[in-house]
């Protein structure tokens, strides 16, 4: 490995090869970072990649992207918000034909829930409770949804698809962080025995009544382990320069820790990706990288261990083992005792100020999330 991460690193440090790698999309911009690659090479190692596209369809990014990954012949996962299918949402034919066309080309049709919100307590880093979380009643009303819009959408082949896969809202639900942890663990919610924080999220995952709201639905879960930060910038796409950082700290990410498939977080509601996401294709491939399918990047038994794809056979197992212990425990959580103070606002990496919420410019910041100002969420809610 060290031989082949030697040879990666000179190949691309040689002017003479990194000229030839092939731009399909967006030559000026890829130029531009192959140069600065030039300057500053990055260590690449041959890692297997992923694609996942959160929060769409969105009539103006899918499309682009879609056409993008067909030239480059790349299958990714599209992890659909069903409010955009539903019949009272303004473009919802428009939207169910993208789905069907991005089922159509190969790509994974994923669930990403109904109403975008946690499925479990979401707290922030200064430890303000963010959103209390579905009950279980109202988390098994939305997985319904979904399956039902999704079915509905896709003339019924949405079931017949391998994998199942769901990801929750902000990853809550499978992916709580240690401060959101230690909340539960405090308040009594839930009993964990680990000393690490790597020790009780594995506890937490055989005993969280989200996960087995899915697994009673026949959904895995598929989390990430790369997050591409697009969520830290506004619907439109920023400046240049900016594109370009967000570019470049995208490859340096997908290239580190060699041997682990990444698997990663993007929104193809953000008109930023058009442009990102094909530079990425192209010099991500000549830097090493393999872009694989959902149905390859299910084989790789470490994405597992590490809980980024959680099967539900092991959930189901993982309840039965447990489900003596912590039925108390397991109510509890269900019932989320949270505090109600919310943060609305939003943090533009591009303007480095947070807003508050319903503010902004052609991007509005609508509970804590960064909207087009043609969004019907933001006509109905914001005006
Ligand atoms: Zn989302």
């Amino acid at each position: 490995m060290k031989l082949l991460t030697f040879l990666a690193i000179t190949i691309f440090s040689s002017s003479s090869h990194a000229m030839v790698c092939d731009l399909k999309s967006h030559p000026d911009i890829g130029n531009q970072i192959l140069k600065e690659l030039e300057a500053n090479p990055i260590t690449c190692r041959p890692n297997s990649v992923h694609l996942s596209f959160d929060d769409g369809p969105s009539p103006t990014v899918t499309p682009v992207i879609l056409e993008e990954l067909k030239k480059r012949q790349v299958q990714a996962s599209f992890f659909i918000t069903t409010t955009n299918l539903a019949p009272e949402h303004p473009r919802y034919k428009e939207n169910r034909d993208i789905v069907l066309k991005t089922m159509n080309a190969g790509h994974l049709i994923a669930n990403h829930g109904h109403n975008h919100d946690a499925y479990c307590l979401r707290m922030n880093h200064k430890g303000e409770t963010l959103d209390e979380g579905f009950t279980q009643q109202e988390r098994e009303e939305q997985v319904a949804r979904s399956i039902e819009l999704l079915q509905w959408s896709t003339g019924g082949k949405y079931q017949q698809q391998i994998p199942l896969l769901f990801r929750f809202p902000y990853g809550r639900g499978a992916m709580p962080s240690e401060i959101e942890l230690q909340k539960m663990v405090s308040k009594g919610e839930i009993v964990l025995k680990g000393n690490t924080y790597g020790e009780q999220l594995a506890e937490y995952r055989q005993l969280s009544p989200p996960l087995q709201t899915l697994a009673g639905s026949n959904l895995s879960h598929l989390g990430w382990n790369h997050d591409s930060n697009d969520s830290s910038f506004g619907v439109k796409a920023p400046n240049s320069e900016i594109l370009k950082s967000y570019i470049l700290k995208n490859l340096k990410g997908l290239c580190s820790d060699p041997k682990i498939t990444k698997v990663a977080l993007f929104h193809d509601i953000k008109e930023m990706n058009m442009t990102a996401i094909p530079v990425i294709l192209d010099i991500g491939k000549c830097l090493g990288l393999k872009f694989i399918s959902a149905q390859e990047m299910a084989k790789d038994k470490n994405l597992n261990k590490t809980g980024v794809l959680i099967d539900k056979q092991d959930i189901l197992i993982g309840m039965t083992k447990n489900i003596i212990s912590t039925l108390d425990e397991t109510k509890k959580i269900g019932a989320n005792q949270c505090e109600t103070e919310i943060d609305k606002s939003c943090y533009s990496e591009q303007y480095q100020k947070r807003y508050p919420h319903c503010t902004g410019g052609d991007s509005v910041c609508f509970e804590g999330k960064w909207l087009s100002k043609t969004d019907p969420i933001i006509i109905n809610n914001c005006h």
